[in-house]
């Protein structure tokens, strides 16, 4: 477990990174949004990362938004979800979030939407595409995304902000690199098919290892667990 000192510090390097791989790709960092992805990361050490200026979180498990929402009342603290969204839990997950990044199909959007509908309330969404290949990745097909991206942009309880995309893990640039350009590549063609009608400009893409080359490649959210919160003990 990190003291509140090394979280400080771990947030404060990140930044000068983030600005750093900024400078580099010659882009300004107020384009890059901060994500603190905090699976298994106890509420208490959340808050201190909140202190030190997080804004924004990520959970992939419902059960875990839950269980540290109390601990987080009262905080200015955005939350997302990141993880696979089973249809059994739609209805708990609309109470914690602002936003869902890993909406893959329109049968979740669809589910989504009836809750949405018995709520009166909206919701922010990316969709998830599976850049890498991987048969145990969720999300859709890049060449699938665009049409779902469309589509989902019918459903009038989702806003579709952009696109996520979880990279290729313990990869060599060189192969993490085209991933991250795929989804900037989807981004591009929505852009064009839709006349811009369909706004998917947010590009959910870099972690820990890899933030610096999803930034040089278009990265508008990285989502950093292991880099602020040190090793998860799985
Ligand atoms: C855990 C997680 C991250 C952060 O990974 P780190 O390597 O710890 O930075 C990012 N995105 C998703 C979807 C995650 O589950």
């Amino acid at each position: 477990m990190l003291t509140d000192a090394q979280i400080h510090a771990n947030v404060s390097a990140l930044r000068e990174r983030i600005d750093a791989a900024c400078r580099e790709a010659g882009r300004d960092a107020a384009d890059v949004d901060l994500l603190l992805a905090t699976k298994q990361v106890p509420a208490d050490r959340i808050r201190v990362a909140i202190d030190a200026g997080a804004r924004l979180i990520g959970e992939n498990k419902v059960q875990e938004l839950a269980d540290k929402d109390a601990q987080l009342a009262g905080t200015e603290c955005e939350r997302h979800f990141i993880g696979h969204l089973q249809s059994n839990k739609v209805n708990h997950v609309l109470r914690y979030v602002t936003c869902i990044q890993s909406v893959d199909s329109i049968g979740l959007a669809d589910r989504l939407q009836r809750r949405l509908d018995a709520l009166d309330q909206n919701v922010d969404v990316l969709v998830q595409v599976n850049t890498s290949g991987e048969a145990s990745k969720y999300g859709v097909p890049p060449e699938e995304a665009s049409a779902l991206v469309k589509e989902i942009a019918k459903r009038d309880r989702l806003r579709v902000r952009g696109l996520m995309t979880i990279g290729l893990p313990a990869a060599t640039p060189d192969l993490i690199r085209p991933s991250y350009q795929s989804l900037r590549v989807v981004r591009d063609r929505i852009r064009d098919e839709t006349g811009g009608s369909v706004s998917a400009g947010v590009l959910s893409m870099g972690m820990s290892r890899d933030l610096d080359i999803a930034i040089a490649e278009g990265s508008t959210m990285v989502r950093v667990g292991t880099a602020v919160f040190g090793a998860r003990s799985y």
